[in-house]
Formats: structure tokens, C-alpha cells, sequence
């Protein structure tokens, strides 16, 4: 493992790899993932967990695109070569986009802005997988960026206390910049329907306050069990929160975590 720099200089950062996306949106695209490390809520069901604190130790980079032939350096590193790694991989394979995620990529802002900055430059699209809290972040990175992916999290499945007039506040602000945006809402076996009814009117609303963009088209992921803790919705729940949801807003759909249905990283 090379030497580690100064916190100060660099961007903590868990992994950077080529692999396909599998939730929403852009579902089976490939992607270069950067996965930054720190979150600013903890969520019951988080799959990623080594992925919610900042500190110093191994990142994985990735040399040929699926290869999984780790190089270790050490993180927090320079925002350089995070760029020259997921350039690395962009050359060798067409890719769609690259995915910032997490974590939550906006948590470090500084050095998330400068990231996607620099890919923007070298004509790389760059989407944020974002939770969708840091209102602040968003504006200021929204310049640079492709695509938002925004969760919106309902209490009685993440636990994560997130307030609705936040995540307003977020998606008008992407949807202002004119981000092509969408919203994931994770729906599990506790899903409270009065939420589920508040988040998806929340998104009817805010889309209709922005008549010159695109009407985000909300996704209803289903819990992917992850933990003795999670279990998934049945499939009679499933069908009557997309029900539910359609009876408030035209663009509901369905989409489970393919990647993880495959295997995938
Ligand atoms: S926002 Fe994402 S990374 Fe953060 S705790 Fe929730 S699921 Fe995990």
C-alpha cells in the first residue's frame, strides 16, 4: 500500500470499479462506480456499511474494467487519481456514465465538486446516487452533473428521521438545475401507506412546480434482504404500494436491485 497523504489533501474514497448498474433508472447500464466513503444518516437496511464512515485506510481501485484485479492504495488520496482510475477504465470499455455513490457522495463536497468537475471536463457524464438531504451540495454540484438519482426515505423503513420538507427542497433544487432526476423509494414489509402517500404526492407536487423539466419518474424498490434484520415485501404489498403510488402520480414503476438478482457487484 503506498504512503497515505494528508487527510487535507485528499478524498476518502472505499472503491473504484467497472460494473452494471441495477436500480432505477439506468438499470443495465455499465457504469464506473466511485463509492466515497461517510454518511450523514444511517438507514436500517444499509447494504453498504463499510461505506458510512470517513477514515483513513485501503481503497480499492480497480485496473481493467470487471476484472476485479484490486490495486490497494491508501484513502483518503488525491482527486486525481481517483479521475485517472475511472479514466483508466472508461478507455478500455464503452461505458455509459460514471455513478457517485456511497456513502453519500455529496458528504464531501469540496472534493466531490472538484471530482465531478473533472470528469465533466474529459466529457465523462457523471450521475450522483444520492440520499438526497444535503441541499446546499446539490446546487452547487448540479453544474457538473448528468444525472441525479435522489432516494427519498420513508420512516417506517429507514429509521433515518430524514424530513419530507428537506427532500423537497432537494429535488426542486435538482429538478431546477435541470438535471434529468428520478426518486427511489425503498418499500419493505413495514412501509406505513399514509408515507408512501406523503412521498409520492411530495414528488406530484414539486414536479408540477417545474412545468420546463421532465416529471421524475418515481421507482419502488422492494427491500432486497440483507441482513437477519430485513426482510422483503410480499408480493401482494408490492403490487398495492405501486397501486397506491399510481393513484397519485402517473410514473410509478417497479425495479428491484438487479444486481444483486445476478450476482453482481
Ligand atoms: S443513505 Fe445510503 S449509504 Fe447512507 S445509510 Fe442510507 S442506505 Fe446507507
Amino acid at each position: 500500500m503506498s504512503p497515505a497523504p494528508s487527510p487535507a489533501a485528499g478524498i476518502y474514497v472505499c472503491e473504484v470499479f467497472s460494473a452494471i448498474q441495477g436500480e432505477a433508472m439506468l438499470v443495465g447500464e455499465r457504469q464506473v462506480f466511485v463509492r466515497l466513503a461517510g454518511c450523514n444518516i444511517r438507514c436500517a437496511y444499509c447494504d453498504q456499511p463499510e461505506a458510512l464512515e470517513r477514515h483513513p485506510g485501503p481503497c480499492l481501485l480497480e485496473r481493467r474494467p470487471g476484472a476485479r484485479d484490486w490495486e490497494v492504495v491508501a484513502s483518503p488520496l488525491p482527486v486525481g487519481t481517483v479521475v485517472d482510475a475511472v479514466w483508466t477504465l472508461w478507455r478500455a470499455l464503452p461505458h455509459h456514465s460514471a455513478s457517485l455513490t456511497g456513502g453519500e457522495p455529496l458528504m464531501q463536497m469540496g472534493r466531490a465538486l472538484e471530482l465531478a468537475t473533472a470528469l465533466h471536463a474529459r466529457s465523462i457524464p457523471v450521475m450522483a446516487e444520492t440520499n438526497g438531504t444535503l441541499v446546499g451540495a446539490i446546487e452547487r454540484i448540479a453544474p457538473f452533473l448528468s444525472y441525479v438519482s435522489m432516494d427519498v426515505k420513508l420512516p417506517s423503513v429507514d429509521g433515518a428521521g430524514v424530513s419530507m420538507a428537506t427532500q423537497r427542497a432537494f429535488l426542486d433544487t435538482a429538478l431546477g438545475a435541470g438535471v434529468p432526476t428520478w426518486v427511489k423509494i425503498v418499500v419493505g414489509p413495514a412501509t406505513d401507506p399514509s408515507e408512501l402517500d406523503a412521498a409520492i404526492d411530495m414528488v406530484a407536487v414539486a414536479a408540477s412546480g417545474q412545468p420546463g423539466s421532465p416529471p421524475p419518474v418515481v421507482f419502488l424498490q422492494p427491500l432486497t434482504p440483507f441482513a437477519a434484520a430485513t426482510t422483503a415485501p410480499s408480493p401482494e404489498q408490492v403490487l398495492g404500494f405501486q397501486e397506491r403510488a399510481l393513484r397519485h402520480y402517473r410514473r410509478v414503476r417497479v425495479v428491484p436491485q438487479t444486481h444483486k438478482a445476478i450476482g453482481q457487484r
